[in-house]
């Protein structure tokens, strides 16, 4: 069914009006429903009120004349499609209407059944197409001002012709600045990683008639400079014969996500707290130098450095001062290689740097050397100068490996090596470490053994009364009787303890035994003295330590103020409340306290005062360079004042010589050991020197 077209015929001549009728009449039957008025005034009220499809106007009217007729009409009704009919004699006044908005005109001799609805047909029929033309353009318009992508089409020639309003925004140009101008001008884009311009994406879709995508990585300049990452499509258009005549570029802003991305990226290969790279950006650093290196028959060197007694600093200090450490340390290595060099953190304390342009292993030699001298200087570090040394393993491609993997390992293993040559040194793999890493693991298995098979001992030192030279007590060093080694001294395997954990069941043992030993001289008749046994932090923190201690005197049944502990600094110091509350704890118990090593932490004096301490133990190292005459030997008798002010005893740790004794003596040092008195001995041993200087003990005052 076809809807009744409304005509409204505007007209005084009746001869016309009826003509019209009648062409009108004359088609399919109510396709046509004819409207007639006489003058303006009344065709304008019907236009304002009804439905009209088609307006036939005479422009000689009652009420108006000419081309004024058209206007008035054109101006409440440009919508509708306005047909003039006019006579040959004022067609020139018809023309002008056309000029001015009206569809056509038509000749009253056209005003007969064959004309007049071809020509309604038709300029209704064209009027419709121009309006949902216009439709179809206003509805593309506002969907492209308000989609979130920046859309720019050009003409066949690459000129600009269209913006929207986010092109205009993104490209900084407004659409009038912008059309006309080359598509280059408008929309310059170069490679975000080559910094050189990318190819044009409209020339592309143009040239392969298709859509194209723009190059990745593609960053937009805009007019001030300003750049953005984007991402999209170029497509070409076409004309109604399917030929091409321009391109739209479609693109949006993908800085945001790009940023997103690489900072992942960045993330997953760098490490958090240095933001070195990590393991596995090393990893694919040294793969890739070894192709190139392969290819132009180069050497490679890998560092593998670990920091020494870091834990140390972190345990003493805190895990934040460790931290900061941990950067000052980055910082220094970084600036110690060419920018072509890798250094990452693999972890805790330990970094691995990767040389990628050295000629001969001496190179290599030479960067370690720089990096143990730079790493040496004192680093400020939350206002301390903190002192830090690190043991450096070194391996060469292609001598020590193909891969990065074993590359890494025989690094490592150097570092060890370097650890036990007394650290703050380098080394290079040699193939018979890796019969030491090998060992050392051996090492760690039958350590594990040891306990259930009695392979422990324990050796004891007495302690010297510097003045009267009487045994004021004695300490328990342990010492391991190997099956196929002989004796192993605690340094070779109580750190290796310390790190797989097997030093708390060790401890338990060393403390069990020795306050039985003890005891047991006293059962003996020997006079008694008290034992002094070594407490690692890792023990010490153990969360039922106190409870063991007394579970042990209760089991030994050893008067509590016949044992003596001895911690170093470090364990004093990690975490205050806690240590404080464990050392009350364990002289609550009336067992006595030492500080071991003392001199080499990073003690103050109020921890000093704190902590209910009762003897300090001036590490062997200042007592060694009496002898070298160093200004070490102000620190012992700084030290020798403070614990006397602290009414703490002192024991110098280490006398090896007369001219050591002397020295201590003229300071008023109160205790020593060492093997100038005598050097560690067995249970028996001690028990025949403590029985021929009986007299030489004097009896401990109780307390
Ligand atoms: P330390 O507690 O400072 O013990 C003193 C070390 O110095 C002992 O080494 C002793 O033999 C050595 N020494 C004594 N007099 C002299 C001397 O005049 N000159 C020289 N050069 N050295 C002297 P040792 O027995 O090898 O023990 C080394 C360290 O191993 C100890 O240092 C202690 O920290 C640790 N240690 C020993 N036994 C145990 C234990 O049962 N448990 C724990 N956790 N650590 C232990
Ligand atoms: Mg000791
Ligand atoms: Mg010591």
């Amino acid at each position: 069914m076809h809807d009744t077209l409304t005509v409204l015929l505007i007209s005084d001549n009746d001869a016309d009006a009826s003509l019209i009728e009648q062409a009108l009449a004359q088609g399919r039957a109510g396709e046509w429903h004819l409207k007639r008025v006489r003058r303006l005034a009344d065709g304008i009220d019907h236009l304002t009120s009804g439905e009209t499809a088609a307006v036939l106007v005479d422009l000689i009217l009652p009420d108006s004349r000419g081309v004024r007729t058209f206007d008035a009409l054109f101006a409440v009704a440009a919508q509708i499609p306005i047909l003039v009919i006019t006579d040959r004699d004022n067609e020139g006044i018809a023309w002008q209407t056309t000029q001015r908005g009206a569809q056509d005109h038509l000749l009253k001799d056209h005003l007969d059944a064959y004309w007049l609805p071809r020509i309604l047909r038709s300029v209704i029929g064209r009027k419709a197409g121009e309006d949902a033309l216009f439709m179809e353009k206003e509805r593309a318009q506002v969907t492209l001002n308000s989609i979130g992508d920046a859309v720019l089409s050009t003409d066949i020639a690459g000129n600009v012709t269209y913006l929207n309003i986010v092109a205009e925004r993104m490209t900084g140009w407004s659409r009038q600045e912008a059309t006309g101008r080359p598509l280059a001008d408008v929309f310059r884009i170069i490679d975000g990683v080559t910094r050189q311009p990318a190819p044009n994406p409209m020339a592309q879709a143009v040239r392969e008639n298709q859509t194209v995508g723009l190059t990745e990585n593609c960053v937009l300049i805009r007019r001030d400079g300003s750049e953005s990452a984007i991402e999209d499509s170029a497509a070409p258009i076409h004309d109604r014969g399917g030929k091409v005549t321009g391109a739209v570029i479609v693109f949006h802003d993908v800085s945001a996500a790009r940023a997103i991305t690489q900072e992942m990226a960045h993330l997953a290969q760098h490490d958090f707290l240095t933001d070195l790279p990590n393991r596995m950006l090393l990893s694919d650093r040294i793969a890739s130098a070894i192709a190139l290196a392969r290819r132009h028959g180069k050497r490679r060197a890998v560092l593998f450095l670990d920091l020494d007694g870091f834990k140390h600093i972190n345990d003493s200090l805190g895990h934040p001062v460790g931290d900061l450490l941990l950067q000052s340390v980055a910082q220094r290595l970084t600036a110690c290689v060419r920018s072509s060099d890798t250094v990452s953190r693999q972890g805790g304390d330990e970094f691995v740097v990767l040389l990628s342009e050295i000629e001969h292993a001496a190179d290599a030699a030479r960067s370690a050397e720089k990096m143990v001298l730079t790493l040496a200087a004192p680093h400020d570090v939350a206002g301390k100068e903190l002192h830090i040394s690190a043991s450096i393993g070194i391996s060469i491609y292609p001598e020590d490996g193909q891969d990065a993997e074993t590359l890494i390992k025989c690094a490592d293993t150097a570092m060890y090596h370097a650890k036990d040559k007394g650290r703050n040194n380098y080394q290079f793999f040699t193939g018979d470490m890796n019969i030491r890493a090998v060992e050392r693991q051996y090492l760690e298995a039958s350590l594990r053994r040891a306990l259930e098979r009695r392979e422990f001992v324990l050796h004891y030192q007495p302690k010297i009364d510097l003045e009267t030279r009487a045994i004021t007590g004695v300490e328990a060093l342990i010492r391991w009787r190997h099956p196929e080694r002989g004796l192993i001294p605690p340094a070779l395997f109580v750190p290796l303890a310390e790190d797989c954990g097997l030093i708390v069941p060790i401890g338990q043992w060393v403390l069990h035994e020795a306050c039985r030993q003890a005891q047991a001289w006293i059962d003996a008749g020997l006079p008694p003295l008290p034992v002094a046994v070594n407490i690692s932090a890792a023990e010490f923190q153990g969360r039922d330590f106190v409870e063991g201690v007394r579970t042990t005197l209760a089991r030994t049944q050893l008067d509590p103020r016949y044992l003596e502990l001895e911690l170093t600094e470090s364990v004093l110091m990690q975490d205050a409340s806690t240590t404080a509350a464990s050392l009350i704890a364990l002289k609550a118990l009336g067992l006595r306290l030492a500080i071991d090593d003392f001199g080499t932490g990073y003690s103050s004096l109020s921890y000093l005062r704190r902590f209910p301490i009762d003897t300090l133990k001036i590490d062997q190292s200042f007592v060694r360079e009496i002898t070298a005459g160093s200004h070490d030997d102000t620190i012992v008798g700084a030290i020798i004042s403070m614990g006397k002010s602290l009414k703490q005893r002192v024991v110098a740790e280490g006398v090896e010589t007369g001219e050591q004794l002397a020295f201590l003596r003229r300071q008023h040092c109160g205790e020593g050991q060492g093997f100038h008195f005598s050097r560690p001995v067995s249970a028996d041993d001690f028990a025949a020197l403590l029985a021929a200087r009986k007299d030489a003990v004097p009896q401990l005052q109780a307390g």
